[in-house]
Parts: structure tokens; sequence; C-alpha cells
């Protein structure tokens, strides 16, 4: 068992300590967020995380999870002190690191005796350089620098984070490797060895890859559109191919989220700060781009104009099962809507909240996908929820003016759609009249 404090309580850093607490670690949580704090001690989650909550309780009152605002506090005693503060992006796409910078003089100010800093946040090559060398400036307290990126999904980060397909451990000493090992043990996990910087690497190229798996499939579903194939069946085809793998290939709007837009523009950065044009990440992100507005372009076909139309809005969060709305296509969808004259109604089953604050104020938010669907004009399916996978196409037809469905996520046969004459455009298949 090792004390560990885990810095900043978002969905890596909840997640985390939440689970080495789990596998009997004493873990202490810090946040400079008062509010998530007190929300923390009174067993709340401040975030939406399917488990989370039940055993972020467990813990806490087993003893073995506790919460502070103060840093001094979480480091003494602390064995590994865990960072997994935010790393968003800046104007220019580059990776902002003001709060890893906040962070690393945190560490110095008040770290008492021998520790792991250990990096989960996802930071540019180079960072964890110098988080080491801007502690050892300001400290004489030994300790050792590693990276330990984070690959958990939003929606099933605590299943994730219990069944990993590999914990990566970036260090130059072994010490620290084996502190990182044996604190990790328990989940069973296989663990990657490597240096620092191949570490870090390993991140932002892993996430560039499913981004690129991705828009791959996107521009796929472009060309089965204008050649009569349908997308689904194609994906599946290639899917089968083991070398090519069946995740990753659900044709759609996009991707957004808190990881993948901003890792793939800091990526390109770093190429760009090298001297290396990343080429294909740039298209990479060019199509994602354009998909992320691909239902306003088919809407606009259909109805010509969209001034005066309702829009229902099926989904606002960037994907199932969170309350995360950044970079969600929900936002780029209803400012369009809105400014191409169009009434939007909002339904989301967790991430209205967070929804409100992003959206145009014209946008209505109602409590349910009925009273969204209630008399619209048509739908835009733009999250997969299982409660909108489970909507018939009668429902459809009651609800709406006329059965005019955009799905964004190929949710619907479209045979069952054809029989219940809905007329109904998805991605990469063909249109249903
Ligand atoms: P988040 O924004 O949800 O949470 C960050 C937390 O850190 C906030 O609660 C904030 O108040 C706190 N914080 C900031 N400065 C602090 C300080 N000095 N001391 C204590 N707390 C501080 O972030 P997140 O989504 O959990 O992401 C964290 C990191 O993990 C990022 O680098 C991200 O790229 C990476 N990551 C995220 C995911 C994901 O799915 N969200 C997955 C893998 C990796």
């Amino acid at each position: 068992m090792k004390n560990i404090a885990v810095i900043g309580t978002g969905y890596v850093g909840l997640v985390t300590g939440v689970a080495l607490s789990e596998i009997g670690h004493s873990v202490i949580c810090v946040d400079i967020d008062e509010q998530k704090v007190a929300s923390m001690r009174e067993g709340i989650s401040p975030i939406y995380e399917p488990g989370l909550s039940e055993l972020m309780k467990k813990n806490y009152e087993a003893g073995r999870l506790s919460f502070t605002t103060s840093h001094e506090m979480a480091f003494a005693g602390a064995d590994a002190i865990y960072i997994a503060v935010g790393t968003p992006q800046k104007e220019d796409g580059t990776a902002d690191l003001r709060f890893i910078e906040s962070v690393a003089r945190n560490i110095a100010e008040y770290l008492a005796d021998y520790a792991v800093v250990v990096t989960k946040s996802t930071v540019p090559v180079g960072t964890n350089d110098y988080i080491k060398q801007y502690i050892e400036k300001h400290t004489d307290v030994p300790f050792d620098v590693v990276s330990n990126p984070e690959f958990l999904r939003e929606g099933s980060a605590v299943h994730d984070t219990f069944n990993g397909d590999r914990i990566v451990i970036g260090s130059s000493t072994g010490l620290a490797a084996s502190i990182l090992k044996e604190i990790n043990k328990p989940f069973g996990i296989p663990i990657f060895k490597t240096d620092i910087r191949s570490s870090e690497m390993i991140k932002y190229a892993s996430n560039a890859f499913l981004a690129t798996k991705i828009s791959f499939v996107n521009e796929i579903a472009a060309l089965c559109e204008k050649l009569g194939a349908n997308v689904d069946d194609v994906a599946q085809g290639m899917g089968q191919d083991k070398r090519i793998g069946e995740k990753f290939l659900n044709a759609g709007i996009g991707y957004g989220g808190s990881c993948f837009p901003k890792d793939t523009s800091a990526l390109v950065q770093i190429a760009g700060n090298v001297e290396h044009e990343f080429t294909l990440l740039k298209a990479v992100i060019e199509v994602n781009y354009k998909q992320q507005r691909l239902l306003i372009d088919k809407a606009r076909e259909h109805f010509d104009s969209l001034r005066g139309k309702t829009i229902a809005m099926l989904g606002t969060a960037f994907k199932p099962n969170t309350d995360d709305m950044r970079e969600a296509a929900s936002t780029i969808l209803a400012r369009e809507l809105v400014l191409a004259g169009a009434n939007v109604v909002a339904y989301d089953p967790v991430a209205m909240e967070p929804a409100r604050k992003l959206f145009p104020e014209a946008v209505d938010f109602v409590d349910s996908v009925e009273s969204a669907l209630d008399g619209a004009d048509a739908a835009f399916l733009v999250t997969e929820w299982d409660e909108f996978k489970e909507l018939t196409p009668a429902q459809y037809v009651s609800f709406l003016k006329e059965p005019v469905l955009f799905d964004g996520r190929n949710c619907y046969d479209l045979e069952k759609m054809k029989a219940a004459g809905i007329e109904y455009y998805s991605v990469g298949r063909p249109v249903v009249k």
C-alpha cells in the first residue's frame, strides 16, 4: 500500500484517485476548485461517469480516499504525486501548460520528502523534462519524474481504468519505474516500460491514430454516398481484417470531446516546432471540421432554407454516457442552426446544464425526447444515447410534423425507416425517401 496524492479531480484525476483507493492505496485528491472539493466531501461526484459515484463513496467511507484544497496537506507523506490537471488548447492550437506550470510550483513549494511525480496529464514531448528542471531548481528535496499517460475514455472511464490494454510508464530511473509498477500491480494490466519522451509521444500518437481512423472512415462514407455503397457494411467488411480492426470505424459526424481535437492540433504544432509538416494529421483535422457540420449541409439540401423550421436536437454531449460538452458537434450545429434562422429544441439525458452555458440563448431545452420531437419539422440525432437508439420509427412518425430525420450516428436500420415512411438521412448510407 502506498500513500498517493492526486492533483486535479477532473475526469482523469478523480477516476484515477478513486481507482487507486479501490485497489488498496491511501489516496488524497487535491483540487483548487473549492466547490468540487466540498461536493466530493459530501459524497457527490462533480462529474457524471458511470459507476464513479458509488466507488467514490465506498472508498471515502472506508477512509482510503480523502479530498482537500491544500497541496501541502496532500503532499505530506506521499510516495507518489499524480498530476492530472487539464492541458487545454490555446488559440494557436498549442497545448496550454499553465496548469502544469502552477502544479510544478506547488510541488516545488510543498514537497517534504522523496516522492515520484507521475504525469498523467497529456503533455507535449519534453514537458516532463521541464517539470523536473523546474522542481530541481526550487527545492533540494529528492524526487523523480515519471510519464504515465492516461488512455481512459469518458463514459466508460471506471471500466477502462480497471481493464486497460496497457499501462505505459516512461521513466529515466529504475527506482521510480519500480515504484510505479508496484502501485499498479493490483490492476493486473500489462505494463509497457519506456523512456519519458517516448511515453509522452505514445499518448499523442495513439490519439492521432484513432482520430485518423475516424476521419478515414468518414471520407469513405462521403464516397459511399456518391457511389451508392453502404459505409456500415464497408466498415464491417474492413474491420474483419485483423490488421485493420473493427473499432473506431463508425462513420458519423466526427470526433469531439476534450482530447482528440486538442491533441491532434497540439501534435501538428509539436511537429511544426521541429520543422516537420504533419500533412496527414492536418487532413484528419480538416475532414473532421467538415464532418461536424454535415447534418446542416444535409438539412439545407432537404429544406432549401432552414428559416423558421423547428429542429429537435437529440443529444448535446460529445458522446453517450458523459456530461462533457467540450468540442461537442452539438455546439457547432446549434450555433449554425440558430444563425440560419431555425428554432432549436434540445434534449440530452445528462448534459443539458453544461450545454445551456455553451449554446446560443435562442435554443430551447426540454426535459424529454418526446417534448423535443413534438411538432418539430425534423430531428437531428447528434449523440447516440441508448435512449435514442431505442426510439421506434413509429415514435418519430407520431411526434414530428413531417417524419424527417437526420441521423449523425447511423443508429437505425434503413429498411425499418423505409417501412415507416420516414425520410431518413444518415452518414455514408443511401437516403431513405
Ligand atoms: P479537467 O479539466 O476535467 O480537470 C482538471 C482539474 O484540475 C480541474 O478540476 C481543476 O480545478 C484542477 N486543477 C487545475 N490546476 C490545479 C492545481 N494547481 N492544483 C489542483 N488542481 C488543479 O481535465 P481532464 O479531462 O481530467 O484532463 C486532465 C488531463 O488528462 C489532460 O491533460 C487531458 O488531456 C488528459 N486526458 C483526459 C482524458 C479525458 O477523457 N478527459 C483522457 C486521457 C487523458
